[in-house]
């Protein structure tokens, strides 16, 4: 099974090789050339025309690519590797994306060979967010941590493993799905086909659909006045937005979701005892309005010593965790196939 380790590794020090890192969401496409060090070389960031199916998302992906390879001066035959950051279930051994809640109609999409068919240079599939985990072990807040949970808050919600070193990757390479952990047995619908998942309580899509059901119930609020009057674009942004100005309901709601927020993270603090926990994903912006309840009610419903040893800290990657990550990834399993 594809493995990483945070220490021991020549990485960031003898590697000579750019990388292409590819950070693929359901509303962006992030594309980097990256250095064995970690450092951005250049950046090109699109939007991914998900409900367009999967060929027109290839497409754009390898047009992100050529832009960021022209802006970094590098061509692609220049590339010691691309690194593909995923969302949804996929087994980096075969490169295969199984499926994808925030890719409509993605069935079984072999993407690694796809990649290399249409750049000419060997690829790399992975977890999105276990990129993202692999850039803060790397470069980031993790760098110095044996056990820690990465978690991206956004959209939806993903995870990343990290025990003694090492992303937890599971049978097929699926695990680390923390967003999909069911927290209400009666709650919404989540695009996994499930009820109740951690995100559909506790991501910035939840976040929007209750404050839009709450204005359609005729709540009192400026949220509305936020996103230009339009139900359709209300969004975390409006409802951060209306809370910093002092809107009771948009404050109501953000804490509401800190505090499911704080519900899941107590679930891994008990089945993972980590030492520490990297929050990412725009959502986590919002900062302390969000997060103080939610470490409220983590400290309330995990075991008081495992919570007391367990640390919190912003992704310091910021969103280049993922492209980095993927981009670290590929790096190491080019080396791991070179036997060193
Ligand atoms: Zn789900």
């Amino acid at each position: 099974m594809t493995e990483t380790n945070g220490r021991g590794s020549n990485l960031g020090k003898k590697g000579k090789g750019l990388v292409l890192g590819i950070d693929l969401g359901g509303s962006k496409i992030l594309t980097a050339v990256v250095s064995s060090q970690g450092k951005i070389l250049s950046r090109d960031h699109s939007v991914t025309p998900a409900p367009q199916g999967h060929e027109a998302v290839i497409q754009s992906i390898v047009e992100s690519t050529h832009r960021a390879l022209k802006e970094a001066k590098v061509e692609v035959s220049a590339l010691t590797a691309i690194g593909v950051g995923a969302p949804g279930i996929s087994n980096p051994e075969t490169g295969i994306l199984f499926t994808s809640p925030h890719l409509p109609r993605w069935q079984d999409v072999p993407l690694r060979n796809i990649m290399e068919e249409r750049l000419g240079r060997k690829a790399f599939l992975i977890n999105d967010a276990n990129a993202a985990a692999l850039g803060e072990l790397y470069f980031g807040a993790a760098r110095s941590v044996r056990n820690f949970i990465y978690i991206t808050i956004s959209t939806g919600i993903g995870g990343g493993i990290v025990i003694d070193g090492r992303i937890y990757t599971g049978a097929i390479g699926a695990a680390g799905e923390v967003g999909h952990m069911t927290i209400d047995d009666n709650g919404p619908i989540c695009n996994c086909g499930n009820k109740g998942c951690w995100e559909t309580l506790a991501s910035g899509t939840a976040l929007a659909r209750e404050a839009r059901h709450r204005i359609e119930g005729g709540a009192t609020t400026s949220i509305l006045e936020y996103a230009g009057g339009d139900i359709q674009k209300v969004g975390p942004e409006a409802v951060h937005s209306a809370a910093r100005q002092g809107d009771s309901l948009a404050k109501e709601l953000i804490a509401r979701t800190g505090y499911y927020i704080g519900v899941g993270v107590a679930n891994l603090i008990n089945i993972f005892n980590p030492e520490l926990i990297v929050i990412g994903g725009g959502l986590s912006n919002i900062g302390n309005m969000l997060l103080e309840p939610a470490f409220k009610v983590a400290g309330e419903r995990a075991y008081k010593q495992s919570f007391q040893a367990v640390r919190f800290s912003s992704a310091a990657l910021g969103r280049n965790s993922g492209v980095v990550g993927a981009a670290t990834f590929a790096l190491r399993e080019m080396s791991r196939l070179r036997g060193r």
